[in-house]
């Protein structure tokens, strides 16, 4: 019975908390979170977490942003939690804002449509908004410029293990472009014509140059316990890390092969006229630009975001059962993790 409680492919004992945290040289790196003044309480109470299970040892710089202007009341509401240093950003116009170039009557019929279908959030502009900006402009907000690495938090979710080492410099010294916890199915329905866009935009010129040999065909392709599903999506599996938790390489996303994929995404207008989610977007850029081996499930690091968690087996977790995916039955067969495990991971038998 091998306790999991750190990865297994790195000398972690070289990247442990400092003694004296003054002297401490950081990874290029911020946590992130996006999140609304309303929500002032919900990301009190993730923080409060967060700094137990990793960031008091470390003492990482948080970056909140948000489409207004923070009040007085959130920032004093996060300071009291945390001692880390705090950036208050708000984000420019045209990297949140509904392009001009959206037909709006368009749009809102499409909302209605997808409504009716069920697919969650389709009638709300500011949900489209959050998914086209997590998904393409983010990590170009002038402030975050200078980093390279980002933890994305959000209000209300869970940390439940004591993590002892420093996540930044573990995918500094691997190299490693993205890091998750959790991988599921996603709502077919809000990512229709997302991965024919994709063959689309790999078909012309010669962008599929761009394309990793090593890349994650399989994870995005194929959905064994849901061919419907996948049919609906247009031969995508449907298969995405779940993005309110990423630790990633914003040089990644920079890059010319995402920069170029997002443009031709975005380019369709179907932020709007569809519902595509920057999770799946993240997923399908990784599994095609990236090399497999360098994105990392982070299997060590208990972590809850309704409906869904990731319950290692390291005896300190206390709050979850070991391998639990979702606290509902009925949502047990959204885990797409066996299907990463089993075509995606560089060597599936060391799971680290
Ligand atoms: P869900 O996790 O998909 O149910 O969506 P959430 O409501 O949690 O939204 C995802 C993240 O984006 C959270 O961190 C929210 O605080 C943030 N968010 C969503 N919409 C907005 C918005 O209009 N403004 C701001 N500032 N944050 C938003
Ligand atoms: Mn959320």
């Amino acid at each position: 019975n091998i306790e999991i409680n750190e990865p297994k492919d790195y000398d972690i004992n070289s990247i442990r908390p400092p003694e004296d945290i003054s002297k401490y040289v950081h990874a290029n790196a911020t946590i992130l979170a996006l999140v609304r003044n309303s929500e002032a309480r919900q990301i009190a109470s993730t923080i409060r977490q967060f700094e137990a299970s990793f960031n008091s040892k470390f003492m990482y710089p948080y970056t909140f942003i948000n489409d207004s202007p923070f009040s007085e009341r959130f920032k004093a509401k996060v300071k009291e939690v945390s001692n880390a240093p705090m950036n208050f950003i708000t984000i420019p116009r045209d990297l949140w804002a509904r392009p001009s170039s959206i037909d709006a009557k368009k749009a809102e019929e499409a909302m209605k449509i997808l409504t009716e279908k069920s697919v969650a959030y389709a009638n709300k502009l500011s949900y489209h908004n959050m998914c086209r900006f997590y998904s393409g402009t983010f990590y170009n907000i002038p402030e975050l410029l200078k980093f390279k690495y980002y933890w994305r938090i959000e209000p209300q979710v869970k940390f439940f293990t004591d993590i002892k080492y420093d996540v930044f410099k573990y995918l500094e010294g691997t190299q490693k472009v993205y890091g998750f916890t959790l991988s599921l199915y996603d709502i077919e329905d809000s990512v229709t014509t997302l991965w024919p866009e994709t063959i689309k935009f790999l078909n012309s010129d010669d962008n599929y140059k761009y394309i990793n040999p090593n890349g994650a065909f399989q994870w995005l392709l194929e959905n064994q316990q849901n061919p419907k599903k996948a049919e609906i999506a247009g031969g995508y599996s449907t298969c995405h890390f779940w993005s309110n938790f990423e630790i990633g390489d914003m040089d990644f996303f920079r890059g010319e092969a995402y920069t170029n994929w997002f443009k031709h995404l975005d380019s369709t207008g179907k932020f709007y006229y569809e519902r595509w989610g920057d999770a799946p977007v993240h997923s399908i850029g990784l599994g095609l630009f990236a090399d497999k081996s360098k994105i990392h499930w982070f299997r060590d690091i208990g972590y809850e975001h309704d409906p869904y968690l990731n319950c290692p087996n390291s005896k300190n977790v206390a709050r979850c059962k070991t391998g639990l995916f979702s606290r509902w039955d009925h949502l047990q067969d959204q885990n797409c993790m066996a299907s990463w495990v089993d075509y995606s991971m560089a060597d599936p038998a060391k799971i680290y």
